[in-house]
C-alpha cells in the first residue's frame, strides 16, 4: 500500500506569510479607504538591471536561432558562470575557490533544502531560533525532528548563535541572518569552524545575504575563515543581490578537499556526493537565468546590482535609526536587509502585528513565526519602495509623538 513520508506529520502548519496575507486582506476589506504599507516579505520589488535585460534579451534571441539554440545544458552550470563567480566574489577577495566548485541551481531555498539528500539520516542538527524555515522544516522531513538542537539567538548573544556544549554533525548558519539581521562576526565564525573541525561536523552556510554587507572587517564568505574548506559547504544566490527572486539563479561551493564518512568509515569528497546527487535528480538552472547571472558580473551590472543594494539600504538604515531613535532595541538594517526590533511591552509579535496595521496600515512580520525565541519581536523588511517606508516611519514616529 502507497504510504507517505510519516515524518511530514510532524511539520507545524506552515500559516505565517498565508495568516498575513489573510489578515491584511480582511483589514483592506473593512478599511478600503487606508493604504498598506508592506515592510513584511524579503521579495525584492525594484525591477531587473538594464544589463541583465539585455542579456536576456541576447539570451532569448540565441534561443530562437537554430544555429546558437541550446538545449539541456550542464548540470552543475554553464562554465561562463561558473568562472565568472569564481573571479569576481572569491579570487578577486583572496579566497580560494575555482569553477569546478561551483554547482548552479535555481535557488539557495532548493540547494539548503536538497542537501540532506545526500547525508545520513540518524544526525544531530544544529539550528537557531528564530530560524528561516526552510532548515528546520526539510530536517523534520528527513525525520530528524527529536535530534535538532536549537540554538537560541537572543539580545544575549547579540542573535547569534554560540557553539553548543555537546558535539553535533550538522549546523546551519545564516549570516546576514533572516529573520534577525545579525552579522556573524569573523571570531564568531572561526568559533563554529574550529567546533565544526574538532566535533567533524559539516557547516552549512547561507550567504544568501552577503551583497549588504559594507563594513570591511566582516566576513562575506566562510571560506575567509582558515579550515572551513575541510568543514563547510557555502550558498549564495543572485535573488536578492540582483533581484533574481523571479528569475531563479543561485549557486552551491563545495570545496573538492572537504571529506565525508560515506557511512561506511571510508572519508571520501562531499563534493562528489553533490555532483552525483545533481547529475541524478537536477538538469540544471536554465540558460535564460545563467545568461542574466553572467550579466551581473558586467561592469554595468555591477554597477547596476550595487544601486539597487544601495536603494534597500538606504530603506533599511531608515527604519532601523527611526525605530532606533524611538528608543526600541533594533538589530540589523546595517549590513543586512532586515530590522528585528524589540516590540513594547504586553504585546505579542501578533498583536503588535495587529496594532501596525490597524493603526498605521503597517505590514511588517510577527518574530514567533520564525520560532519561539523570536516571540516579543517582528521584523521589518527593507524591501520596499523608498515611499513606502519612508511613509510607514513617518506614521510610527507620529505616533509616539503624541
Ligand atoms: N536563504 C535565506 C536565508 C533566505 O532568506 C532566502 C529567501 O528569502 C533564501 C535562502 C532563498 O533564496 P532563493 O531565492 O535563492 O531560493
Amino acid at each position: 500500500m502507497i504510504k507517505a513520508n510519516k515524518y511530514y506529520g510532524d511539520l507545524e502548519k506552515s500559516y505565517l506569510f498565508s495568516e498575513i496575507a489573510a489578515r491584511v486582506r480582511r483589514h483592506s476589506e473593512a478599511n478600503p479607504e487606508q493604504e498598506i504599507l508592506r515592510l513584511g516579505i524579503g521579495d525584492v520589488t525594484l525591477p531587473l538591471a538594464p544589463a541583465v535585460i539585455a542579456a536576456l534579451h541576447e539570451a532569448v534571441d540565441d534561443l530562437a536561432s537554430a544555429e546558437r539554440f541550446y538545449g539541456y545544458g550542464p548540470e552543475q552550470g554553464y562554465p561562463f558562470l561558473r568562472e565568472v563567480i569564481a573571479e569576481n566574489d572569491y579570487r578577486a577577495r583572496g579566497i580560494d575557490v575555482s569553477a569546478d566548485e561551483i554547482f548552479i541551481s535555481d535557488g539557495a531555498k532548493s540547494d539548503t533544502g536538497n542537501f540532506g539528500d545526500i547525508l545520513a539520516g540518524d544526525l544531530t542538527v544544529a539550528i537557531a531560533d528564530p530560524v528561516y524555515p526552510v532548515y528546520r522544516d526539510t530536517n523534520i522531513m528527513f525525520g530528524r525532528k527529536d535530534s535538532m538542537i536549537m540554538l537560541p539567538c537572543t539580545a544575549e548573544n547579540g542573535y547569534t548563535p554560540s557553539v553548543p556544549d555537546q558535539p553535533c554533525d550538522l549546523i546551519y548558519l545564516c549570516s546576514p541572518n533572516n529573520p534577525t539581521g545579525a552579522v556573524m562576526s569573523r571570531a564568531d565564525l572561526r568559533d563554529w569552524v574550529d567546533y565544526a573541525l574538532a566535533n567533524q561536523s559539516l557547516i552549512l552556510f547561507d550567504a544568501a545575504y552577503e551583497s549588504f554587507i559594507s563594513d570591511a572587517d566582516l566576513v562575506k564568505s566562510i571560506f575567509e575563515i582558515p579550515g572551513a574548506e575541510h568543514c563547510a559547504v557555502e550558498f549564495r544566490s543572485f535573488s536578492k543581490s540582483a533581484g533574481f527572486t523571479g528569475l531563479r539563479c543561485a549557486y552551491t561551493i563545495i570545496k573538492k578537499i572537504t571529506l565525508i564518512n560515506d557511512g561506511n568509515g571510508k572519508m571520501v569528497p562531499l563534493h562528489d556526493l553533490w555532483l552525483r546527487r545533481q547529475t541524478t535528480r537536477f538538469n540544471g538552472a536554465s540558460y535564460l537565468s545563467q545568461r542574466a547571472a553572467a550579466a551581473v558580473y558586467t561592469p554595468e551590472g555591477k554597477k547596476e546590482a550595487t544601486a539597487a543594494i544601495q536603494y534597500y539600504k538606504r530603506n533599511a538604515e531608515h527604519i532601523r535609526s527611526t525605530l532606533s531613535n524611538l528608543g526600541m532595541a533594533v538589530t540589523g538594517g546595517d549590513n543586512s536587509p532586515y530590522v528585528w526590533a524589540r516590540i513594547p511591552e504586553g504585546y505579542t509579535s501578533w498583536e503588535y502585528f495587529d496594532y501596525l496595521l490597524k493603526n498605521f496600515g503597517i505590514v511588517v512580520t510577527p518574530g514567533s513565526g520564525f520560532g519561539s525565541c523570536g516571540e516579543g519581536y517582528v521584523r521589518f523588511s527593507a524591501f520596499g519602495a523608498w515611499e513606502t517606508c519612508r511613509k510607514a516611519m513617518a506614521l510610527i514616529s507620529k505616533s509616539r509623538d503624541q
